[in-house]
Formats: C-alpha cells, structure tokens, sequence
C-alpha cells in the first residue's frame, strides 16, 4: 500500500474568540492511500500555521512539508515515516507547531492500518487495559463564583463524577482564587472530584501558596499552576509536599521536554496526541510515566477526531482511568464526527470499530472549511 495525497483541511466556525475552549477551530487530516482507504487524524496547533507545514513545498534537504515525507511510503511502517517526518523538518522543526502537525498525519497512519487489518489502534498499540474511564467535564470557570457553582451543580446533576474548572478568572486575586475554588466544590457537592486548571497564571511562591489554601476543597489534582518554561518551580512547588497532585504537560510536544516534567516531581502527566507528534510519540510518554510511577491522562478539547485517538491512546497504558471530556458545544466539538462519544454514568468507552473508529460528517467539513 502506498500513500497517495495528504490533504490538511483547516476548518473554523465564524466567530473565534479568546475563550480557550480549543473548539473553535482546527486542522482536519486526511491520508489517502492506492487501495482507496483514507485515514484521519486532526492537529492541534494553530490551524493555519500547521496546514502551511504540511503543505509546504521542499527547500531543501532538511527543510520539506510534511506531504513531501510521506508521499508514496507504505502507511504501515509509521515508526519509519515518523522518523521521515521529523528528520525532513529538523531546519525548522525538532518542537512546537511542526511536531503537533505531525500529530495530524501520524495520527491518520494508524487509522489507515486499523481499517486495513479491520483491528481498533488500541490493539495495534498493544492495548486493551481498560476499555472505560471515569469522564471528567473539563470546562472553564464561571465569570463569577455563583456562576461557577451553577455550572457545577449543573455537570453532576448531567451524570459526571469529576469536574475541571480552568483558565477564566483564576489569577485575579487571592480573594477570587480562593472564592471560585470554594463555590466549585460548593457546585460539586462532597463526593464528586474536582481538578483545577490554574491556567499558567501564577508564579512559584504563589503557586505553592494557593496549593495549600486549596486544601480545604480536597482537590484530585491541580494543573498548570506555573508556566510550562518553569520546570524549576515545578520541583520547587512538588518538592513543597501539595495537598493534592500537581498536574501538567499539555503545551509540552517533545519527549525530553516531558520526562525533564516528570523527573521535577509532577504527579498527572498530561499527553495531547494531537500536539506531541501523534500516538506512537504519545504511548512513549505515557509508559515512561507508568516507568516512575506516576498517572498519565489525556489532554483533550478539539473534536470527536481527537476523542477517539485519546482513547485509543489510553487504553494502551495501565497507569491511567481518567479521561478528559470538554463539554463546550460548538458544532465542530458536537458533530464534526458522526460518532457522538456519549458520557455514560459517567463513563466513556473505547471504540471498538476498526481504525479510530470515527466517520466525519462531511455536510460540517463543507460547512466550516476555509479556503
Ligand atoms: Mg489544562
């Protein structure tokens, strides 16, 4: 089998704002191949910027788009391909917006394979851990604690378990910090999990004070508190004992980057297969977690694209039995795939179909695409 076209189709709803729900818009994949199967995959990056890397043509010998790498390979030998991928853009390349657009390509490789062999990828990863895991709502903070506590109640009365609330306000003030935190468990009730997204907004003294200031509110874990830059206040902040797992990892793509993470005492290593260079890249991470003993979990916003390969991803690890489910409802989150990936008493489960398990819904791919 041989690869024939790859397509980076960049889709986006009409108004994008600066909310950070990462639903707004994407870049959707398409790997063809000689024996007519076409496989997906999706990036998270920026759009356009990504779309340009696959797209671009060769500049030279180490400076091609990623089209350019793959074009006429076998899709089956993905370790090779992503060494081609990485290599042929190592000019401009080796981090950043280039590794995540592999993500995309990578991504609908095992897609191909899995409908070709009529296999799910998590088998082909070796997988089969789990085949449910405890859906956490990810969404963002309330404008106000009131209306984050409505929020709240409002998750646990849909059926979730665990709820994150993020970004938002979080970082105005110590008064605010503490208040939104208290109406989020107020919102939750005692028995249902909370994590809180700091969203990078705070610096290491602050960070290690919060952690403790939070402990009244019995947080599973609390994620970003420092700039990903920081790894030093990591240790700092992990070294400090928090009364609750330190979280982190989502704006890291590459490997050392993320056990240097790991090894400065993280608790929750968050791996987006659609940002550090797809699943293979990802399962790497997510085993060299399990290695120190630590929980590995999916970051995960985008479309239904990423749902599938996030879970495919983490039921090919035994370190792992959250899942992270955004419930923003933009028409690309909620009908992009035909496949709606519904939460069940909480729960979520694994595709069991072959490849990723997903059917785009063309009429939204015709609808939001640009250009
Ligand atoms: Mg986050």
């Amino acid at each position: 089998m041989k690869i024939t076209q790859v397509e980076a189709i960049h889709l986006r709803l009409p108004v994008v704002n600066e909310r950070c729900d990462g639903s707004q818009d994407t870049l959707v994949v398409k790997v063809h191949t000689d024996a007519g199967i076409v496989g997906v995959g999706e990036v998270d990056s920026s759009p356009s910027v990504a779309k340009a890397i696959i797209d671009a043509p060769i500049s030279h010998k180490i400076s091609r788009g990623l089209t350019e790498c793959v074009l006429g390979q076998d899709p089956f030998e993905i370790d090779r391909l992503i060494h081609r991928m990485y290599e042929g853009t190592i000019f401009f390349g080796r981090q950043g917006a280039v590794i995540q657009a592999m993500s995309g390509v990578e991504i609908a490789l095992w897609d191909i394979v899995g409908k070709a062999v009529k296999r799910p990828v998590y088998q082909l990863l070796g997988g089969g851990f789990r085949k449910k895991f405890r859906a956490y709502a990810s969404i963002l903070f309330g404008d106000t604690p009131d209306e984050t506590e409505r929020i709240g109640r409002e998750l646990v009365k849909q059926g979730y378990k665990a709820v994150k609330f993020g970004w938002g306000p979080m970082g105005l003030s110590e008064e605010s910090d503490i208040a939104h935190v208290r109406a989020a468990r107020k919102g939750l009730g005692p028995t249902a999990e909370l994590m809180v997204d700091a969203g990078l907004c705070w610096d290491t003294a602050t960070s290690i004070r919060r952690a403790k200031q939070f402990a009244e509110f019995n947080l599973a874990w609390l994620e970003e508190p420092l700039h990903p830059d920081n790894v030093d206040g990591y240790r700092r902040l992990c070294e400090s004992t928090p009364p609750m797992r330190i979280a982190a990892g989502e704006e890291i793509c590459d490997i050392k980057e993320m056990v240097a993470m790991m090894d400065a005492g993280i608790d929750v290593v968050q791996v987006d297969v659609t940002r550090v260079g797809g699943l293979m890249r990802s399962k790497r991470m997510g085993w060299d977690a399990a290695d120190r003993h630590r929980l590995c979990v999916n970051h995960s916003y985008k479309t239904g694209i990423n749902i599938a390969a996030s879970l495919h991803f983490v039921a090919a690890l035994p370190n792992t039995h959250y899942f992270e489910y955004c419930v923003e409802q933009g028409d690309l989150r909620k009908n992009l795939t035909k496949q709606a990936f519904p939460v069940i008493d909480g729960d979520i489960s694994v595709p069991e179909e072959p490849g990723l398990g997903v059917d785009l819904n063309e009429a939204i791919v015709a609808k939001y695409r640009v250009g």
